[in-house]
């Protein structure tokens, strides 16, 4: 796609983050390129879970996480794995992560993960309907399920700094959660519930409508590799595979989800950004299975009526960008979700892996690069990028256009 006009900013990585920017930043005025190799909403804006999550301020790191080392080291069925030979690459990533679980940093981080939730949920309504698609947005509830009082004392300091935080959560017991879920397994006694919560129910197609009503406001997306960023004369100058000149842009956001280290190591910019990748198994039919999503806390496995099925998403495997996907490890989610629920023994199941880009505290990354006028920040939103991403963007256009 050709213009006459060079856009003077370009977003690179149209995933959910990049996408909103680009939306937002074109709504405000700016000629804006939005640059992907692939079609938007294709990286891990893909296939996640779909939960507005925002009451979710506990970061990953958090006191007493070295304990947990060994059991990501060998077993493969933790929820946390970390194969021996991807060790030495993720080690300085891992030191820094074990360094955010001290109590001030964690305290830290929850307060700024808190001050970017805020609002989260009425924005992505209100996206939602702006958008045309008010039927993704499914304002329901997010019921987390527990076995019994040891499973829920492991995660009781997460639930106090939420409530300490603000956010309404609800106790129910066992008849509690049979009347909002009834088909849940009779294994889950406690039911922590978050009234307010709510699910973009295909987050791809989400991603589509942003980049559509992007395009129609008359922003340019342009398909390619971005090979590389150089400031210049002209401004920054950003080459793609497959085209022969270099285009120059006065700002350019990186907003590649996992990818962003690596594009931006070349310009001295150090980002300690590590993939923690995730899976999901979506069975074909089942959806009817639950109404809301609905987490297995003890498992730390999300379930979601998608449009297209029930979406069983969850995991984190640290063994970076090139390793193939692990079959196993979508294998364990199916065969969690399967003894939950044996509605969905028999339906067919598809298996998707991405990748989450991980800060060590799980704080993202949002802003000027310093030291690099016109150079933006937007990656490392970890667990939570479409939670995040209306106010990553909103944050972006306010700071890129004063
Ligand atoms: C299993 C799972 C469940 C999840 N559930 C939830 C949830 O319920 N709620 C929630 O808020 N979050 C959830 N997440 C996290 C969320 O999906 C991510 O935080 C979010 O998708 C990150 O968005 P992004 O735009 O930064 O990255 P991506 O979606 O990965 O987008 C980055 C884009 O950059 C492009 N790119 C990279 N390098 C280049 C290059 N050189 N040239 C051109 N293009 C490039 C890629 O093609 C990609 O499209 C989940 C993640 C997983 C894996």
């Amino acid at each position: 796609m050709t213009t006459s006009v060079s856009p003077q900013v370009a977003v690179i990585g149209a995933g959910v983050v990049g996408t909103s920017i680009a939306l937002a930043l074109r709504r405000r005025g700016a000629e804006v390129l939005l640059v992907d190799r692939d079609e938007p909403g294709r990286g891990c804006s893909y296939g996640n879970s779909g939960a507005i999550s925002a009451a979710s301020i506990v970061p990953l790191a958090m006191p007493g996480v070295l304990a947990s080392v060994p059991a990501m080291l060998l077993d493969d069925e933790s929820p946390l794995y970390l194969p021996w030979r991807y060790l030495p690459a993720a080690l300085p990533w891992l030191l820094r992560f074990v360094a955010s679980a001290r109590p001030a940093a964690v305290q830290a981080a929850a307060a700024r993960l808190a001050e970017l939730h805020a609002g989260a949920l009425d924005a992505h309504e209100a996206m939602a309907r702006e958008l045309g698609v008010p039927e993704l947005f499914l304002r329901r509830g997010h019921l987390h399920l527990y076995p019994d009082e040891q499973a829920l004392a492991k995660d009781a300091t997460g639930w106090r700094m939420r409530e300490a935080a603000g956010f309404r959560v609800e106790r129910l017991d066992r008849a509690g959660i049979e009347a909002l879920e009834p088909g849940v397994s009779t294994r889950y006694r406690i039911g922590l519930y978050l009234a307010d919560h709510a699910t973009i129910l295909n987050p791809l197609r989400y991603v589509q409508a942003m980049a559509s009503a992007f395009v129609a406001g008359g922003g340019e997306v342009l398909r390619a590799e971005v090979t590389s960023l150089a400031q210049g004369p002209g401004g920054w100058q950003l080459r793609t595979a497959g085209e022969a000149d270099a285009r120059a842009f006065q700002h350019v956001v990186v907003a590649a989800g996992a990818w962003s280290r690596g594009l931006l190591a070349p310009l001295g910019v150090p980002l300690a950004l590590e993939s923690q990748r995730g899976y999901h198994v979506q069975f074909t039919g089942g959806r009817d299975v639950v109404s809301r999503t609905v987490v297995l806390a003890d498992r730390k496995v999300f379930v979601t009526p998608m449009e297209q099925g029930l979406r069983i998403g969850g995991t984190v495997e640290i063994a970076g960008l090139r390793a193939p996907p692990d079959e196993r490890r979508a294998a364990v989610l199916g065969r969690i979700a399967r003894e939950n629920f044996p509605a969905l023994r028999d339906l067919p199941a598809q298996t998707w892996m991405g990748h989450r880009p991980c800060m060590p505290d799980s704080v993202p990354v949002i802003g000027p690069a310093p030291g690099h006028p016109g150079l933006w920040l937007a990656t490392g939103h970890g667990h939570l990028g479409l939670t995040q991403s209306l106010a990553t963007a909103r944050r972006i256009a306010d700071a890129l256009l004063g």
